[in-house]
């Protein structure tokens, strides 16, 4: 049973802003993997939302040609996204043809196809990227409490040890913009799903937290994990948030460079 809140990692990370588009990059693998696309997008100003969010009740204008953008932009071929559900079933993407493609509903996707650039959304949740740099392997995971609670996580490194031949004590794991433990009180019923000591009242989640301890479980080596420094809902936050009321989705991207 992993503990809850006690695994620090060393590298707590400030993201970039890059370019015209509000993304939200890493920069140690920026550094280190220039052959890899990554980032997460911001909200921008409220008078000028970058939202993405293609699903839902809220159907905000503009929203197409934001995703048209980001794929102009990138140089990529093609873009996967898909309906998520906050399950564990993760896609892999061959080359494929090029355009944007939703793939069926899942919360993940994996592709050592270069030109392909997986999309996930979030607003809260945690865009869990993952990196085999000798393969050159990606995977790109939703993760929310449910979707944790599912093994989406574990999933997603099964997927690239057994369909992309990846050692999981070689992956990169970042875990971008979300939920800080401050701002995420849950029910008990939550750290019961997450097999974690339950509390005798609501109390507060660091969901970033227990997906390391997950991964560190997994396999992933404690140095090739990072966390981003940003979370999502606390007061000046550059991102949009489900918990502050926002209807709006950022989306997390990560591919191999065409
Ligand atoms: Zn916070």
């Amino acid at each position: 049973m992993p503990t809850r809140s006690s695994v620090a990692v060393d590298t707590v990370l400030e993201e970039l802003i890059v370019g015209d588009i509000p993304l939200f990059i890493h920069p140690g693998w920026a550094d280190r993997f220039p052959w890899l696309l990554q980032g997460t997008t911001g909200a921008l100003p409220p008078e000028e939302p970058f939202d993405l969010a293609l699903f839902g009740d809220h159907a905000s204008s503009g929203v197409i040609e934001r995703w048209d953008r980001i794929a102009d932009a990138s140089g990529f071929l093609r873009v996967v996204h898909s309906r998520q559900l906050h399950g564990c079933h993760v896609h892999v993407h061959g080359e494929g043809p090029p355009g944007f493609e939703l793939a069926p509903p899942g919360d993940g996707h994996a592709t050592r196809a270069p030109g392909v650039l997986l999309a996930v959304t979030v607003a809260d949740c945690v865009p869990v990227f993952v990196v085999d740099p000798s393969r050159r392997a990606v995977a790109l995971l939703h993760v929310g409490w449910r979707g944790a609670a599912a093994g989406v996580l574990e999933r997603g490194l099964e997927v690239l040890r057994d369909q992309m031949a990846s050692r999981i004590d070689e992956v990169h794991m970042h875990l971008g913009p979300a939920i800080c433990e401050s701002c995420y009180e849950v029910g008990a019923e939550v750290f019961e799903a997450l097999d974690l000591p339950t509390p005798g009242e609501r109390d507060d989640l660091d969901l970033r937290s227990v997906l390391v301890a997950r991964a560190r479980t997994a396999g992933v080596e404690r140095d090739r994990i990072s966390v981003s420094g940003h979370c999502t809902r606390c007061a000046g936050s550059p991102f949009f948030s489900h918990r502050r009321g926002d209807p709006q989705r950022q989306a997390a991207f990560l591919g191999v460079r065409p």
